[in-house]
């Protein structure tokens, strides 16, 4: 799993690059598309029924799974870009959070930047949790415990991360809050997405026409980000990082370790 993973790692790097205000999600779509494609990959969303693009592009309240659009983005949007990449029939998926700053507005820019970077945090909780976790639920518990520390923003429960490996999504169900249940035993071969999805609101949801997009009920800002991890004999690597996940998790004291 380590070639789709690279393969949606450049994805979301070409589009960090390009990400701007005037450039729209139908334009970073066709980027991440041929990254994709460069790194010898497939677009595995396109192999979701009903779905014909490379990325989810969520702006603003819109906070999964929305269709990307010719809407240019404008300063002051906070964009969570969501893609993912197969090769070989094993896949890949992650996600990062852009905020595009407003000078006009420092309050606004200063919020979404916290927003993004408190989930990114969450989700680097749960990749260091998965490392020393006994059970899959202790990432969800982790990640619910710092965000509940650092902010009163509200982690979504209706989506959640999942496993992955012969298609995108897969048992087990990876919560982002704590679980009655100990849920199933971490050991070497489990291939998790840990995804927090959050709410600068509430976490009520609900789903637009099309039948794909996600927005925040209250209408509030959100954020998403997403790694595909893998547990091995050795240790955890994430698959969708570059480093493996060094940079991020060098701070909680985990250091990812090369796939045997
Ligand atoms: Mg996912």
């Amino acid at each position: 799993m380590e070639a789709p993973g690279r393969a949606t790692a450049a994805a979301l790097a070409a589009m960090a690059a390009a990400v701007r205000p005037g450039i729209t999600t139908l334009e970073l779509d066709a980027i991440a598309e041929q990254a994709v494609r460069d790194a010898g990959g497939e677009p595995n969303f396109m192999m979701e029924p009903g779905y014909h693009h490379t990325i989810c592009a969520n702006v603003n309240q819109h906070v999964v799974h929305a269709i990307p659009t010719d809407r240019p983005l404008e300063p002051g949007d906070i964009v969570s870009l969501d893609a993912g990449a197969a090769v070989q029939g094993w896949h890949g998926d992650a996600a990062i959070t852009v905020v595009l700053p407003d000078p006009a507005r420092p309050e606004l820019t200063a919020a979404n930047e916290r927003l993004s970077y408190v989930t990114e945090q969450a989700m680097w909780r749960g990749i260091a949790r998965l490392a020393k976790a006994k059970h899959l639920n202790e990432v969800g518990a982790a990640v619910e415990a710092y965000v509940q520390a650092e902010s009163d923003y509200g982690v979504l429960e209706d989506y959640i991360g999942h496993g992955i490996g012969r298609s995108m999504h897969e048992d087990p169900h990876v919560f982002n809050v704590a679980m009655p249940r100990k849920g199933p035993e971490v050991k070497p071969g489990l291939v998790v997405a840990i995804e927090p999805i959050i709410s600068a609101g509430t976490i009520e949801t609900v789903i637009e026409d099309d039948d794909w997009t996600v927005t925040i009920a209250d209408g509030s800002m959100s954020a998403q980000w997403e790694h595909s991890v893998a547990v091995h004999s050795r240790g955890i690597w994430v698959l969708t990082a570059p480093d493996g996940g060094a940079a991020g998790l060098a701070p909680l004291g985990v250091t990812p370790v090369p796939i045997p």
